[in-house]
């Protein structure tokens, strides 16, 4: 523009000396041109962009102007000689007076293009054709106007070319006209009588202050309009959608460089301008934007919250009007507001999702819960075209509860955790691994190539478990049983697990660590996932009764005790096995209740037969959970003073477990009961921990060789050779020891000729109530009251070594030591 300007400047200089040069008396027209044009230039209306200031002024009615008056040479360098003093005493900065001088000298050579293209004689004849020329010329001088300005002003604000040509046009198009009739007036009055020219500096001045009090007008309420929306805009719920929003409304509404928020809560900062946000983080990051900076305070109306700051940055100098600072109260209260309904928003939102992942994740372990699962696996299941086979496996813990109630519950929740984390870790990504509460888990097998790779995957899950778990420097191992079951046609995600748990407990029944569901061994378990709930009632009315089996000498056939076995009467479920009911007893807080009413039933039914001649003990089995409690031995014993039956009427069986081997509470609770002239017995012998060790530190008076022993003897050396140690212990200890589920008369044979003297079991009856077993005795066989079968010998006739050897259909017991 500065180069086009100058030569513009020179062809005037030239054409000036050549065809027009001014003299003496020319002097005065030029100094009222340069007047004009910088009167022209100093009344003007103002819009500030940025920091920068643009100005709309009459400059362009004073070039029309001068172009009817004068050559057209003169009026171009008194433009520009205008527009300088003018820039001068505003002390503009060099960039903004050269772009002045040369927009405006632009504007006068084109208008003086315009006049010598129209070809006219200037000035013409006329008063119409003057009109009409100064029309066009006017015309051209506006548009060439807007053409050098608006795309510099589009420039410094950052905003459309097209949109800055359309901002106020129709202002612009009547201000434009309200000149160009200043300018006809002008030129008419100046036509008819110059010394009505007087009367024109008035009537700029008012039609002036008409027009600007007008663009104000506009712009004010455009202004509002503009604020309004913004706080509408503002009325979102995201905290990132309010701040962006802010940041690039209050860019446009405040003309801003840039618009920082700085909120207290979180440390967070967030700048940016027109174009969206260009930092966010934490608070004090310095910016490279420096010049002014206005910062407001982001309070409600009551001045009572504040969440922060809000700063606008301007690259100069800059004041901003009333107007503006109150819409900067207003919106920076708005926004105040939008931040606040955010931040509780994303407050509700947070807790809202944390009830989400609370409500399907297990606190402890973090994995899913039982409700999860059974939502994923009904998901699972009702997908019609999943790929694959689905499964479950089930896994239980054994013993969990004694290391819960020994070492306390935060050793339990620690080991609860550890298996988690190796459950987690054993399983594949395509698995949900679940806690269903207690010592429960649970695995949801998808998308399985076939049904069979659940046993291997259950293996590999199982497995993880087989390492001790390190707690505070103690190594601890933890059995567990797995049930696994494959995906039903029927019934779905709750029938899959009620399979996987009938599969468990078909595991842990039958002693093996994994079991696979199978639809023929499922009838006798129906009930069980059922009869939990149907405990508390059971233990008020009564529905606990005890059967009586008696533990016979296998010599003679004389019962010598009875050990009481506990039957369920369930009111519709009929008669339910020990096995069926104990482990839900023991989960469920009955324990001490139901030991009691078994314990009772027992002792009467001692006392009864004794009263009928049979002074013979009852054996009762405790549970591993009663011996952790300290209050055991003392309940046991004033039961026993209630029955008025010595001590040394009952025996206690005892299973050999963890808890037994281990622990100081256990061992207390043992002596006391021993030191009182209870009776103890090892039941299961054979099959349970450290048994050897465990008899060296609690001295029981009795062993009972486990069934499966007995069982198997005659098929199984092995077998064969524990019994044969047991009844070698027993001796070397001085220690009863019982033959457990003898069924069959060699069984009876061989274990005595082993030097077995005690049995139990159906060869000799099965377990009956206290009446019945009482009924039996009384019978007698053969003739002897208190035998239940014949005896194995005569009187007196103790030949059995030699019997063994000379009896071929026993030649495949091992050899007995002489
Ligand atoms: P246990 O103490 O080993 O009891 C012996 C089990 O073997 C009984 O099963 C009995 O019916 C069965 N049995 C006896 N003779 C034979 C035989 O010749 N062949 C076969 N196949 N089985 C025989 P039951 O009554 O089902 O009891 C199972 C287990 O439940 C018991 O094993 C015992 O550990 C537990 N239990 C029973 N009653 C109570 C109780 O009142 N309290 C506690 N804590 N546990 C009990
Ligand atoms: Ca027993
Ligand atoms: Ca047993």
């Amino acid at each position: 523009m500065v180069t086009l300007a100058a030569v513009v400047a020179a062809t005037a200089v030239i054409a000036t000396i050549r065809h027009m040069p001014a003299n003496a008396g020319d002097v005065s027209t030029i100094s009222a041109l340069v007047l004009m044009i910088a009167l022209g230039a100093i009344v003007k209306a103002r819009l500030r962009i940025r920091s920068t200031t643009f100005s709309f002024a009459w400059v362009e009615t004073a070039i029309v102007l001068g172009l009817a008056l004068a050559p057209p040479p003169w009026v171009i360098l008194s433009t520009g000689i205008g527009i300088a003093c003018v820039s001068l005493v505003n002390r503009l900065t060099a960039i903004k007076t050269a772009f002045g001088i040369a927009k405006h000298t632009l504007v006068a050579g084109g208008a003086t293009l315009v006049i010598m293209l129209l070809g006219q004689r200037w000035p013409p004849d006329g008063l119409l054709n003057h009109l009409v020329l100064l029309g066009a010329v006017y015309l051209a001088a506006a548009v060439l106007d807007d053409l050098l300005a608006i795309p510099v002003i589009a420039l410094a604000s950052g905003t459309r070319i097209v949109r800055q040509f359309r901002n106020h046009l129709d202002l612009r198009i009547a201000g434009f006209a309200v000149r160009f009739i200043v300018a006809a007036l002008t030129l008419i009055i100046l036509r008819a009588d110059q010394s009505l020219l007087l009367a024109v500096p008035p009537l700029v001045l008012s039609l002036h202050l008409a027009y600007s009090a007008r663009i104000r007008g506009r712009t004010e309420q455009q202004a509002w309009q503009r604020l309004a929306r913004t706080t509408d805009a503002l009325n979102v719920v995201d905290l990132d959608t309010v701040l962006t929003t802010a940041v690039t409304q209050a860019t446009e509404l405040f003309s801003a460089d840039e618009v920082e928020i700085e909120l207290r809560d979180g440390d967070r900062a967030v700048r940016g301008g027109t174009g969206g946000i260009t930092f966010d983080g934490p608070i004090g990051k310095p910016t490279d934007v420096d010049g002014t900076v206005v910062p407001t305070p982001l309070e409600g109306h009551d001045r009572t919250v504040d969440v922060g700051v809000l700063r606008l940055r301007f690259r100069g100098p800059v004041q901003l009007s009333e107007r503006e600072q109150y819409t900067l109260r207003t919106f920076a209260s708005a926004l105040c507001t939008a931040v606040r309904n955010a931040q509780a928003y994303a407050e509700l939102a947070r807790v809202a999702n944390e009830h989400a992942y609370a409500a399907t994740h297990d606190a402890l372990t973090g994995l899913a819960n039982r409700r999860h699962l059974l939502d994923e696996g009904t998901n699972q299941l009702s997908t019609r075209h999943a790929d694959g086979v689905t499964a479950l496996v089930l896994i239980d813990l054994n013993h969990f509860k004694e290391v819960n109630d020994t070492l306390g519950h935060a050793a339990g929740d620690q080991v609860l955790v550890q298996v988690a984390d190796r459950l987690r870790d054993a399983a594949q990504a395509s698995d949900l691994v679940a806690r269903l509460g207690g010592d429960e888990f649970a695995v949801l097998l998808r998308g399985l190539p076939a049904p069979a790779v659940a046993a291997h995957r259950a293996e590999t899950l199982l497995a993880a478990l087989h390492e001790p778990f390190e707690l505070d420097g103690m190594r601890i191992s933890v059995e567990a049983s797995g049930g696994i079951s494959v995906a039903p046609s029927t019934g779905g995600m709750t029938e899959l697990l009620r399979r996987a748990d009938v599969a468990m407990y078909q595991a842990k029944r039958a002693g093996q660590r994994i079991s696979t569901y199978a639809t023929t061994r499922d009838t006798a378990d129906l009930g069980r996932l059922t009869l939990g709930g149907d405990l508390p009632r059971a233990v008020a009315d009564h529905e606990f009764i005890v059967n009586f089996q008696p533990i016979v000498d296998l010599g003679t056939g004389e019962v010598t005790s009875a050990e009481a076995l506990a039957r369920w009467r369930h009111p519709t479920h009929g008669m339910i096995d020990p096995l069926r009911f104990l482990e839900a007893v023991e989960r469920s807080g009955l324990l001490p209740a139901f030991a009691e009413a078994i314990l009772d039933q027992a002792l009467i039914a001692a006392t009864t037969w004794r009263d009928a001649g049979f002074d013979i003990p009852v054996a009762v089995n405790v549970s591993p959970r009663s011996l952790l409690d300290a209050r055991f031995p003392g309940s046991v014993l004033a039961r026993l003073r209630a029955h008025d039956l010595p001590a040394d009427r009952l025996v206690l069986e005892l299973t050999e477990t963890l808890t037994l081997s281990q622990l100081d509470v256990v061992d207390r609770v043992l002596s006391r009961l021993r030191d009182e002239g209870v009776r103890l017995a090892l039941d299961d012998f054979g099959t349970g921990y450290s048994s050897l060790s465990l008899l060296s530190r609690i001295p029981v008076h009795e062993l009972k060789i486990d069934r499966s022993f007995v069982t198997t003897m005659e098929s199984s050396a092995e077998a064969a050779a524990v019994i044969r140690s047991t009844l070698d212990l027993g001796r070397s200890l001085n220690l009863a020891v019982v033959a457990e589920g003898v069924e069959s008369e060699p069984q009876r044979r061989a274990l005595w000729e082993l030097g077995c003297v005690a049995g139990q079991g159906h060869l000799f009856a099965r377990p009956v109530p206290a009446g019945t077993l009482l009924a039996a005795m009384q019978r007698g066989s053969g003739g002897r009251p208190g035998t239940l079968v014949a005896p194995l010998h005569n009187a007196g006739a103790v030949i059995r070594l030699s019997q063994t050897r000379r009896q071929p259909g026993r030649a495949r017991l091992p050899h007995l030591p002489a």
